[in-house]
């Protein structure tokens, strides 16, 4: 479903990503690990084109990313083309980034509204449906400030999921919240993973990714450093900045 080959990106002089292959197939979850500051965020907003990349290619089920080719080069496609491309891919951010001033449901009905064209009926009883799955069925009317956190990252999810993204990526979906609000927010990526989801999870939560993933990968200075079964890079770590790694956060 999702295909990143060599991809570079710098900012300013600085490189960021260097040379970064990762193959996601239809249904597997990939949890991205490694330390803050080695690239993970840069290269989700790198496969939803947020961030240009300079080298190499992204490709959503067998189409390019951002770019068509032509003649033997790429070219950037317009915004409305872009955009099309972005409603295949859901985002779930560390800090929830639901829109404030909306209701639940306003927040749900939005984009499948604006992007997909979906009728207001429609799109309300699929928000219905996806409030189900991330079960906060009845919360329709909330704003969400009147939300915890967990339960604020279980909406975004249900955002997310509404516009029925071939993938999802989540940037440290977890990473704010209180820690007794990680476990309803892990058990919805959970059932999502169950039930089929192409997901791309940045994560410090190497009991999920032990869990949930079919494949890790270690990321370290902008480069793959590990990549496997969850039991071989967390179980059994091949490379020494892996078990470094891996024996600060345990
Ligand atoms: P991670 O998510 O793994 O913590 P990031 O992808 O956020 O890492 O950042 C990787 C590096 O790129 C960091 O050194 C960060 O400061 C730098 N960086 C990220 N975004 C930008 C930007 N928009 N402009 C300049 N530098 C950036
Ligand atoms: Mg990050």
């Amino acid at each position: 479903m999702l295909r990143v080959r060599d991809v570079h990106k710098s900012f300013g002089p600085t490189p960021v990503l260097k040379g970064v292959s990762l193959e996601v197939a239809a249904g597997e979850v990939t949890c991205v690990i490694g330390p803050s500051g080695s690239g993970k965020s840069t290269l989700l907003r790198c496969v939803n084109h947020l961030e240009k990349i300079d080298a190499g290619v992204v490709e959503l089920d067998g189409e390019l990313v951002g770019y068509r080719e032509s003649a033997g080069k790429l070219h950037e496609l317009p915004d409305r083309a872009i955009a099309r491309q972005r409603a295949e891919i859901g985002m779930v951010f560390q800090n929830f980034n639901l829109f404030g001033h909306m209701t639940v449901l306003e927040n749900l009905v939005e984009a499948p509204v604006g992007v997909r064209g979906l009728s207001k009926s429609d799109a309300t009883g699929r928000a219905r449906e996806m409030l189900e799955l991330v079960g906060l069925q009845g919360r329709e009317d909330s704003y969400p400030r009147q939300l915890s956190g967990g339960q604020q990252q279980r909406i975004a999810i249900a955002r997310a999921l509404a516009m029925r993204p071939k993938l999802v990526l989540f940037d440290e979906p977890t990473s704010a919240l209180d820690p007794e609000l990680v476990g309803e927010v892990l058990t919805v990526m959970k059932d999502l993973a169950a039930r089929g989801l192409t997901m791309v999870v940045v994560t410090h939560e190497m009991g999920f990714a032990r869990e949930a993933a079919d494949s890790v990968v270690f990321l370290d200075e902008g480069q793959v450093v590990e990549r496997g079964t969850p039991s071989a890079v967390l179980g059994a770590p091949r490379e020494p900045r892996t078990r470094e790694f891996l024996e600060r956060v345990l």
